[in-house]
């Protein structure tokens, strides 16, 4: 049907050895871009996570390449003739791979909104509650003292949930409230589209008429001079109107290059909003509420090991999740059960690449064009210093390498260094958002 999906697989097929190509991408096809959520069919859902853990970012890229706008990526398993795992009966878990996979049925046509993200199933915590509250608020009074919203925090963490329960409820409670979602790829793209074809009013007319404009990713904006002006012209209009303007980003918008000034304090006007790193606690409460939801049985300390386990994000979290219930459906046995026999261990599935602590230290020194020797180095210079921290960062989060090995392998004196450089890395995260980038980049090079 999609032949797009021809020449994703083309360009996909050139990027990674043949054994891994026809194990993992032979059977999948594309079922949907509908919106921007793609949809890709698979064999069966142990492939989900596979895809989602290693093949995301290859995927991703080849489909923007072929011109496919993207908000969010989703799997659905394709019922095939002669799928031999059947779970004997139809349990909780297999509930949930359809309800996490399939919800291109829940959504509806023009608005972008999808029904599947509601408040009620967005669990409150310490990371999300202020973020929450103002939700609240402006499902009470939208346009009115949290106008604009801006919500930000790093993938997988809830923003596109959160920003879309908005509307879901704004819209429950006024059917005639004029709503649209759209990541700002596509409205970059649409607008391109009527500028091209002279609609260029018509494009303005859509959003003129609107009650509410969520616009999600907005950090996708970078370098888009043209389509980041209508958006101003946009913004300004329907703030002068009170209406409610909504918008998502994985940074502060002055954290985002080549965004114009007054947009980018505008944004921001009346505050900003954060979604953080979810807590053990909160990881927990997120995982019983699933389980609840699914009406699926899983022990309390199973849940403690997921929550402990995935350090990411909640998106990693419900696939891990996800994977267990699913692997216990299949095997017969409960998630704990799974998890004490070493069946159901996650730092051992989601670290796929084996890789040794020099390679490490060589990429991180390439990434900051140093060599090993000046990485190693007593120089002080501060991205000097800044890729020996990183290298002690990655050696001890992804390698679990002791402090005192990770000196050695650094050329530090001594484990208490590598402990300051690693803590030091830890905090620096947490704001500094070049920084963030150059670990992910590094990562990639390492898993890549
Ligand atoms: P983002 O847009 O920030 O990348 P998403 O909104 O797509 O993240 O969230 C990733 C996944 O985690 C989604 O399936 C979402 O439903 C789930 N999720 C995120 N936050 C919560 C929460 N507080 N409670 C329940 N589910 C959540
Ligand atoms: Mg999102």
């Amino acid at each position: 049907m999609y032949n797009v999906w021809e020449n994703v697989l083309a360009e996909i097929e050139q990027q990674i050895s043949p054994a891994n190509f026809s194990t993992w991408f032979k059977d999948t096809n594309l079922i949907s871009t509908d919106g921007g959520h793609i949809i890709i069919g698979v064999k069966n859902s142990f492939y989900i996570k596979q895809l989602r853990t290693r093949f995301i970012d290859l995927i991703t890229n080849s489909l923007t390449k072929n011109g496919v706008t993207i908000n969010d990526i989703d799997f659905e398993v394709q019922q095939t003739t002669k799928s031999k795992v059947r779970p004997r009966e139809v349990t909780a878990a297999s509930d949930l791979i359809k309800t996490k996979v399939s919800f291109k049925k829940s959504q509806t046509d023009n608005n972008g909104l999808n029904s599947k993200y509601t408040l009620d199933t967005f669990v409150v915590g310490s990371n999300n509650d202020l973020a929450v509250s103002a939700a609240k608020s402006i499902i009470d009074a939208p346009g009115t003292r949290y106008n604009p919203f801006f919500l930000y925090g790093g993938p997988g963490l809830g923003k596109t949930h959160l920003v879309q329960a908005i509307g879901n409820e704004l819209l429950k409670r006024n059917p005639e409230y004029k709503i649209l979602y759209t990541p700002i790829s596509h409205f970059y793209s649409d607008f391109i589209d009527a500028i091209q074809n002279g609609k260029g009013k018509e494009f303005n007319r859509k959003f003129e008429k609107l009650d509410c404009l969520i616009i999600d990713d907005f950090q996708f904006i970078v370098g888009k001079e043209k389509s980041q002006e209508e958006f101003f012209n946009i913004f300004n209009d329907l703030y002068q109107l009170n209406k409610q303007i909504i918008v998502t980003s994985d940074r502060l918008p002055s954290q985002i290059k080549s965004v114009d000034e007054r947009l980018a304090s505008r944004l921001t006007w009346a505050g900003a909003f954060d979604l953080q790193l979810p807590k053990f606690e909160d990881k927990c409460a997120i995982l019983r509420a699933k389980a609840e939801l699914m009406g699926a049985e899983i022990e309390p300390e199973a849940i403690e090991y997921i929550a402990e386990n995935v350090n990411t994000n909640i998106r990693d979290l419900e696939g891990e999740f996800s994977t267990i219930l699913l692997m216990s459906e299949v095997r017969g046995l409960t998630p704990l059960e799974l998890i004490n026999n070493g069946s159901a261990n996650i730092n051992k599935t989601t670290k796929l690449h084996p890789i040794s602590s020099k390679q490490v230290v060589e990429k991180v020194a390439k990434y900051y064009q140093l060599s090993v020797a000046e990485l190693k180095s007593k120089s002080r210079v501060s991205n000097i210093k800044t890729a020996r921290q990183v290298a002690m960062f990655i050696l001890s989060k992804e390698l679990s390498m002791s402090t005192t090995k990770i000196a050695t392998e650094v050329g530090v004196k001594d484990h208490s260094t590598v402990m300051h450089g690693i803590s030091k890395i830890e905090k620096d995260l947490k704001l500094n958002f070049t920084l963030r980038d150059q670990v992910e980049a590094i990562k990639e090079k390492i898993y890549g």
